[in-house]
């Protein structure tokens, strides 16, 4: 079976009677919903994507085909990061901080996932589109991501 998600994805939470979770054929988990982690890196490089973090907590973001219209997944559910090598998921963590502004760590079998403290109710979240060359267009009036040099600070307090 090629089409199974990975265990770990959702080891613990309540299945209904559902089954183990597989990716639909539009590419969506079966059971949350979600894009693959592949996907989600897709996007954050192709041009026209449309991105949005989420309010509050940092369990999702949106990752929007360019023209708005696909049947599957436009959302991406950070637990399914689970299912990443500690390679996959260093790209991903870096390309998470250029695109959503969001940082995400391992920290031994746990997975950490910080935003810069805000003032906003909404917590820290940062929306727009990836331009022509691939990289990240946030939106005039979106928070702007912190640069490498700031995470970097962070981790030394
Ligand atoms: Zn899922």
């Amino acid at each position: 079976m090629g089409n199974e998600v990975d265990q770990r994805v959702h080891a613990g939470e309540h299945m209904y009677g559902t089954g183990a979770p597989y990716w639909r054929e539009d590419g969506s988990c079966s059971y949350c919903g979600s894009m693959s982690p592949a996907e989600a890196l897709r996007r954050m490089r192709l041009p026209g994507a449309h991105f949005s973090g989420t309010d509050k907590i940092g369990y999702k973001a949106y990752l929007e085909a360019p023209d708005r219209t696909d049947r599957g997944a436009s959302k991406f559910y950070f637990r399914h990061l689970r299912e990443l090598s500690d390679v996959e998921f260093r790209e991903f963590a870096a390309r998470a901080r250029k695109v959503l502004g969001w940082s995400f760590e391992r920290d031994g079998g746990e997975q950490v996932c910080w935003a810069p403290k805000t003032t906003s109710f909404y917590g820290w979240q940062t929306y727009g589109v990836i331009g022509p060359d691939g990289e990240p267009v946030h939106d005039k009036d979106a928070p702007k991501p912190m640069r490498d040099e700031w995470w970097a600070a962070q981790a030394r307090k």
